[in-house]
């Protein structure tokens, strides 16, 4: 079964790779080595408004720096808007999406949730949003364990094609996901918000979907994500010590290596979802705060 192992990396180059998203690609990097599997880079750059050419370039520079290369050429989404259409078209046909005008302003009150499904005219510019149930999903994640999504579908109408044209990261992740054939996601945890969307959505195209596995995501001390939006920093390329602090919050012991080689070499092994105890988020170290 190793064999058909197929992760990936599945970064949104809205700016540069911080602390936490090095993390990610490294745990991705390493369960797919461990199990002799296929480890992908995939270029998440469908929102062409937030998304730039120059961060993906950047990200990949990064990646390639700490020895993180994809094993088939890196997948980029933006040309391939004809075959998140060709997909859309499909849920058309079978009525699981509805044209929506909404404004951001008229869902205020609904915080920024699309509770009904509305009467929008399609000859005003709108949007596509999915047609949910109150379908509950159970399932295993290697790190959280049972998953279970019982109100995630509840109440809300993601958009699946915005009113500008581009297609939404719900639909295109679970697109390429099928489309090259991964078998496992290794991720972080702020994405179990959004699983339940996903799994709804290999379901309507009857498709399997990965396994799951969701890293506790690091946070500061004041429990705020590291993220792009916080202005996280980049992280220095090909940096030895930024390495082993990753491996560090991996529970990887590195101490004694003394290039990047040989640090991914002995970190392969040593990699374990068991490390982490159904955590959600760890938060970084006093010492590290320069993350
Ligand atoms: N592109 C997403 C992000 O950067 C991650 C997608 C995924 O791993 O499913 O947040």
């Amino acid at each position: 079964m190793s064999q058909c192992y197929r992760g990936r990396f599945a970064p949104s180059p809205t700016g540069p790779l911080h602390f936490g998203s090095l993390l990610c690609a490294v745990a991705s990097y390493l369960d797919a080595r461990q199990r002799n599997g296929t480890w992908l880079i995939r270029m998440e750059d469908v929102d062409g408004v937030r998304c730039k050419p120059e961060y993906a370039e950047q990200i990949l520079a990064t990646l390639n720096s700490y020895q993180l290369i994809s094993d088939e050429p890196v997948r980029f989404q933006l040309p391939h808007a004809d075959i998140y259409e060709y997909y859309l078209d499909q849920l058309k046909q079978h009525n699981h999406v509805f044209p929506c005008n909404c404004t951001r302003q008229s869902l205020v009150e609904h915080q920024g949730r699309h509770p009904d499904i509305c009467q929008s005219t399609t000859n005003k510019p709108h949007s596509w949003r999915l047609k949910t149930q109150n379908d509950v999903y159970r399932c295993h994640d290697a790190i959280q364990g049972t998953l279970l999504f019982e109100q995630d579908l509840t109440g809300n109408h993601p958009i699946l094609k915005r009113k500008d044209g581009y297609f939404s990261y719900q639909l295109a992740v679970v697109i390429d996901d099928h489309k090259q054939g991964i078998t496992h996601l290794v991720r972080g945890a702020d994405l179990i918000d959004t699983t339940a969307q996903q799994l709804y959505l290999f379901d309507l195209f009857g498709w399997p979907p990965p396994k799951l596995c969701h890293i506790p995501l690091i946070v500061n001390e004041q429990r705020e994500k590291i993220s792009k939006q916080n202005h996280a920093k980049a992280v220095p390329n090909g940096d030895l010590a930024t390495l082993k602090r990753v491996m560090y919050y991996l529970g990887i012991q590195t101490d004694h290596t003394t290039n990047i080689q040989e640090t991914l070499i002995q970190a392969i092994p040593q990699w374990s979802p068991n490390t982490f105890t159904k955590q959600r988020v760890m938060t970084l170290q006093a010492s590290d705060t320069h993350f």
